[in-house]
């Protein structure tokens, strides 16, 4: 059921409840502890008198001056009159001697019912009863103190006086459930608004803003969906952009693998058939050899770092190493490798060691896939810089080159997976490494950042903690 028809259901249920409650209730709240006469026990009394009077034939002053003084004895507080048809007393109880004009008894008879509200004193009704074709009238006279208070609904014997009462009764009664109905109306609306535009939110349509300026709970909610929207509609965005480049990534891969197997195939056919000139020419084909089959064999590694990351796999072995001498290492490596190049290679590690807590296998892959980029991205330079230093609480390395350098806005990507600066740049690499550099210096608590200045220098630095706890 819509909470649009609950509220209207319960709306009326708890009017009409309240209604059928009030009567029950005021009763029965009246009837506690209050003494005193009602119209009804009035109205007994009388019924008994006229019907004793009547068995006995005491119409006269004699006979029913004892049946009226016996009423009064046990009703001290009301006054019994015995009236003739002339409208002369036969009887009253306090001894007096009235005489009534018709209009007098026709009226008491008339406003029976009204003459007990209030406290006009004293309130009176009259009954009457034929006789041999006479009518007598018994009057029933008593002080508003002796009426029982608070039974106001007794008297309520004609139309126009229910309506007078039921009237204002009924608007008192519905007024709080219109002003609840006021108030929850439009909440039951903005709650539909906020249901139907969460229902529309998918990746693949535009998303719904809702305006709803209020500050209640309902408010925020709108604003908490209008921010949630624009979250998913940017990771939507950022997966689609993620699943292009792994797309292009892929298609890139068949031609990367297969430019530098082409070369394999024809140099290793040229060697095998001995279709070189000399030594030296051998050798030139040994060495593209072996830098294509490199080349391949990381690309292939990459490639299963991909599938690892994936499944959360980059397992840690942490211990006490000298950051020193691994960098000293890796550098050595470069020194040799850049040997008889027109290249300047400047290493600026400290002489003492260093010992830091990591995984030294991953953290050399780290700088040797920073070394590795400023060697094919930035080898325009010839210039390529490694260094440590010490800086209290935090190491810091950096790899330096003086090459073509990142366009600024592309330094925020470039960490990113499948992240390459210029994708149809192919046979370069399949922009994961600086993905796995990030990463393994996240897993050492530490951070990585960039700066560039084409041809004149580009600065990824790495900060790694010193102490770090052990794990
Ligand atoms: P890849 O595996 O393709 O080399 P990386 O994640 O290592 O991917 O690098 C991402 C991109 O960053 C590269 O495509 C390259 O364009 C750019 N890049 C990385 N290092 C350098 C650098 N030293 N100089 C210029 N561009 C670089």
């Amino acid at each position: 059921m819509k909470s649009q028809t609950k509220l209207w259901l319960l709306m009326i249920i708890s009017a009409t409840m309240s209604i059928l409650l009030f009567f029950p209730l005021s009763l029965l709240i009246g009837n506690i502890g209050v003494n005193g006469y009602d119209l009804k026990s009035l109205n007994t009394i009388s019924q008994e008198l006229l019907t004793t009077i009547e068995e006995q034939q005491a119409f006269q002053a004699t006979e029913v001056a004892t049946l009226l003084d016996h009423a009064h004895q046990s009703h001290p507080s009301i006054r019994f009159e015995w009236i003739g048809a002339n409208g002369a007393t036969i009887y009253d109880t306090l001894g007096e001697n009235n005489h009534y004009t018709f209009k007098q008894l026709a009226d008491r008879l008339l406003y029976m019912p009204q003459n007990l509200w209030g406290d006009d004193d004293p309130i009176t009704l009259t009954y009457s009863i034929n006789y041999a074709n006479q009518p007598y009238y018994l009057l029933l006279g008593l002080s508003s103190d002796a009426m029982k208070q608070g039974q106001i609904y007794f008297f309520m014997r004609t139309f126009k006086v229910m309506f007078t009462f039921m009237l204002p009764l009924l608007v008192a009664f519905f007024i709080p459930y219109l002003l609840s109905l006021w108030f929850f109306y439009p909440m039951n609306r903005r709650i539909n608004r906020v249901n139907y535009a969460m229902g529309q939110l998918n990746l693949q349509s535009e998303i719904i803003i809702l305006k709803d300026t209020k500050k209640d709970e309902l408010g925020q909610l709108t604003t908490h969906y209008n921010e949630m929207a624009h979250r998913i509609l940017s990771q939507a965005d950022q997966i689609k952009q993620f699943d292009t480049r792994r797309k292009l990534l892929l298609s890139n891969l068949s031609h990367d693998l297969r430019t530098p197997l082409t070369m394999i195939l024809g140099y290793a056919e040229t060697i095998r058939t001995g279709m070189y000139k000399d030594e030296q020419e051998l050798q030139m084909y040994a060495k593209i050899l072996l830098q294509q089959s490199r080349y391949m064999d990381k690309l292939l590694d990459q490639l299963l770092d991909i599938t690892r990351q994936d499944e959360g796999n980059l397992k840690l072995h942490f211990a006490w190493h000298p950051i020193t001498e691994l960098m000293r290492k890796v550098a050595a490596d470069y020194v040799m490798f850049l040997d008889g190049q027109n290249f300047t290679f400047e290493v600026d590690i400290p002489d003492e060691d260093i010992l830091i807590w990591m995984d030294a296998p991953l953290i050399e892959r780290a700088i040797r896939n920073l070394l590795d980029n400023a060697m094919r991205y930035g080898s325009d330079g010839q210039y390529l810089e490694i260094g440590l230093t010490d800086q209290d609480d935090y190491l810091v390395i950096i790899v330096a080159d003086k090459g073509r350098g990142i366009p600024q806005q592309e330094q925020t990507h470039i960490f990113e997976r499948f992240y390459r600066v210029d994708d149809s740049r192919q046979g370069e690499g399949l922009g994961i490494g600086l993905a796995i550099v990030k990463e393994i210096v996240t897993l050492h608590h530490g951070s990585i950042s960039v700066t560039s200045h084409p041809f004149k220098q580009t600065v990824f630095t790495i900060q790694l903690p010193k102490s770090q706890h052990e794990q």
